[in-house]
């Protein structure tokens, strides 16, 4: 198929959906871990088309909503500093933090920037070295490697005033911490397409050598997603759990080295905290030790309180796929889209306003 809209045909999405009727032939449940697929999922209905004995259930795959609240504290405490801009990406200043989301640490004078790029920060610092720059780095493995692409640049431009607070995560940490999850009974994964473009599938191996769980790398269209449950349900009726491409358009096993080894050479793997989840070891980045003059967190004095869950906020059980977001008591009451009081009604990838968008339909 070679247009958009083949991957949106209904007959050939019934032939799908059929396949899938004629081989669930018991409860099955799987996980999506990626903000796109779950948007692509309420969106195309999917949910509604499927036999009633599939449960597809969203995961952390939002990099706004895992950021932790500490995260966000820290933030906060960097872009009231004198003589610093916090700059970061749109969604991320109204992500609550213990206090006050970064919107609102603005609106009381703090100096805090929206961009759409790292590359636009680093463009902020070099047009005022009197002033440091520090990039709030969210996001997982789609986006970190421009951002250890925009830090080399600052090293060769000699910039010393563009800093980076990296709360970047990597999502195979995750999936292992959800497969250790045992309430959540999960029989495999869709697997995230944009992030496997670059780590390719050897980071997913465990998924089906040590758990014996399935896992297929999909695709965003409603077809990709079909496709995908039927190869799921396919690889564990047959008994041959494994880590298979659907989405081979844009998906390869090896991914993208290049973009690995740019990021290898200013990262390395640290613990991280993913918010209602907690600390995950291993499943996020820092900077290596020679590149600590880059780093906010040992460049400058930050100093937070205790940080607090946003009272009322089931976040995290949405996030591990515990509860569905209308199991909240704030859901599309306090909490809206226009009004979020936690993290995963603030992007549109986040599985509350998600839910709130279409899973009405
Ligand atoms: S509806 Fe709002 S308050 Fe409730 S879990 Fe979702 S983001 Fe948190």
């Amino acid at each position: 198929m070679k247009h958009v809209d083949e991957y949106r045909d209904s007959a050939l999405a019934r032939v799908l959906v059929d396949g899938i009727r004629q081989v669930a032939d018991r409860p099955f449940k799987f996980m999506e871990v990626c903000g796109s697929h779950t948007v692509a999922i309420f969106k195309s209905g999917i949910r509604d088309l499927l036999p009633r004995n599939i449960s597809l259930i969203s995961g952390p795959g939002c990099p706004v909503c895992v950021t932790s609240v500490e995260d966000i504290d820290k933030a906060a405490a960097i872009a009231g500093m004198d003589g610093v801009v916090l700059a970061t990406f749109g969604d991320m200043v109204r992500v609550p933090g213990s206090r006050v989301s970064l919107q609102k640490a603005k609106a009381d004078g703090a100096d805090v920037r929206v961009v759409y790029s790292p590359f636009d920060a680093l463009k902020l610092a070099q047009s005022d070295p009197s002033r440091k720059v520090v990039f709030l780095a969210a996001g997982f493995e789609t986006t970190s490697p421009a951002v250890a692409a925009t830090l080399g640049r600052a090293i060769e431009a000699g910039v010393k005033n563009f800093l980076l607070l990296s709360v970047h995560k990597t999502i195979p940490g995750a999936m292992r911490a959800l497969l250790d999850t045992p309430e959540l009974g999960l029989d495999g994964f869709i697997c995230p397409g944009h992030v496997s473009t670059i780590i390719g599938t050897a980071p997913y191996r465990f998924i089906a050598d040590e758990y014996r769980r399935a896992a297929v790398v999909s695709g965003f269209e409603p077809l990709d997603i079909l496709q995908s449950t039927l190869m799921l349900i396919e690889q564990i009726r047959e008994g041959r759990p494994s880590v298979e491409i659907q989405y081979r358009r844009a998906v390869s096993e090896e991914g993208n080295p290049v973009a690995r080894g740019v990021l290898g050479r200013y990262f390395e793997a640290s613990d991280a905290n993913w918010r209602g989840i907690g600390v995950i070891p291993g499943s996020g980045l820092k900077l290596k030790t020679e590149y600590a003059a880059y780093d906010a967190e040992r460049v400058l004095d930050i100093k937070i309180g205790e940080s607090r869950e946003t009272r009322g906020c089931i976040c995290g059980m949405v996030l591990k796929g515990i509860k569905n977001p209308p199991e909240c008591r704030l859901f599309g009451k306090a909490c809206t889209p226009e009004t979020p009081v936690g993290a995963c009604m603030v992007s549109f990838e986040g599985s509350c306003a998600a839910y709130y968008k279409y899973g009405a339909r």
